[in-house]
């Protein structure tokens, strides 16, 4: 498979101001502070972490609809990073988002039809192709094309999710960031959503970055899966190896709170204790020291960094992986 995507070192820091008249720079908000990862084309990355790690505006920035503060991000071996203007219009053809709330995410007065012919209209589509092209999104997204006289309140959340995929795919992208695309819809509805997001990958061949917290649904649609704390990537790797065998204690704890996810022998309750550090004041070192239960005094003065595990596609960032990874094999027993 060959790289579509690379991000760098990714940051993304947004400034707090304080001061009515002469206002002043006091701290930053540390959304994303740090990330790298690859992306290889037609396979989906799974992001996840609590609800405030960062996982959006990561998606947002490496799409460039956010400006990163520092880092680079390359797609097909290209540096982005600062392009502008028209070259920056044309990649917006290619790297599309899905947005979490189905119902925000369309404009109530418009139809299904200009909702989903817009960016084929702002990117000079003759009208005949246009209508072409609608019809043939309406059907692989499973509506029918009487649909597109309709308004978005006239349909389901599910339906409506399949209109801001066929909105998606109007301009033939290859990168798709979906945002926690099915968190707002009823559970019986997730999986028909999933499933067409992976039909629609298969015939299309997109590439996703999947941000979820529902470590469930980033199971089943995950190739690889990155775990997100407070603006960093804590542990990456395989799906099943992250899943089967998890090393960081973050992760874990994570993981215990689905136990269907792992074979049973495997399973161990870690408990996340107290609440996610502010990131405009996270902690020194490793930024899971205030919550972890491994944690010694390394941790709070030296911050980890991404070390391969031997023999895996798996990497993680803990001063004390031996010492986490014995720890709980040894309460299996
Ligand atoms: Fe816990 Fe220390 Fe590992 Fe951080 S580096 S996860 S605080 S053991
Ligand atoms: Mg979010």
């Amino acid at each position: 498979m060959s790289e579509l995507l690379r991000v760098q070192n990714l940051k993304k820091h947004f400034p707090i101001y304080k001061g009515a008249i002469f206002p002043k720079q006091t701290g930053a908000v540390q959304a994303v502070d740090g990330i790298s990862i690859t992306v290889n084309q037609g396979e989906t990355l799974g992001l996840v972490g609590e609800s405030g790690c960062g996982k959006s505006t990561a998606g947002r920035t490496i799409l460039k609809l956010l400006e990163p503060t520092d880092g680079k991000i390359f797609y097909k071996g290209q540096d982005i990073t600062d392009v502008k203007g028209e070259e920056l219009r044309k990649l917006r053809k290619e790297m599309q988002l899905i947005f979490q709330d189905p119902y925000a995410s369309l404009n109530p007065r418009k139809t299904i039809e200009q909702t989903v012919t817009e960016p084929m209209k702002i990117f000079g589509m003759s009208k005949e192709k246009r209508q072409q092209k609608l019809d043939k999104l309406l059907e692989v997204v499973g509506l029918d094309s009487y649909h597109k006289s309709r308004y978005p309140h006239e349909f389901s959340g599910g339906q409506r999710q399949r209109i801001g995929i066929a909105r998606a795919l109007a301009l033939d992208p290859e990168l798709i960031i979906c945002d926690e695309p099915v968190s707002a819809l009823d559970v019986s509805i997730q999986a028909q959503v999933i499933n067409l997001m992976e039909d629609l990958q298969k015939e299309f061949n997109l590439t996703y970055i999947f941000i979820a917290h529902d470590l469930s649904v980033v199971h089943h649609i995950s190739d690889r899966v990155a775990v997100m704390y407070l603006g960093e990537i804590v542990e990456i790797g395989d799906v099943e190896e992250l899943y089967g065998n998890p090393k960081h204690p973050y992760t874990k704890a994570l993981l215990s709170s689905i136990p269907e996810a792992r074979p049973l022998e495997k399973r161990e309750r870690i408990t996340l204790e107290g609440d996610l550090p502010s990131p405009s004041n996270p902690p020194q070192g490793c930024k899971f020291h205030t919550r972890c239960p491994w944690a010694e005094d390394i941790c709070k003065q030296k911050k980890p960094v991404l070390k391969q595990v031997p023999g895996a596609e798996h990497q993680v960032a803990c001063h004390l992986v031996k010492e986490v990874v014995e720890d709980t094999e040894a309460t299996l027993v």
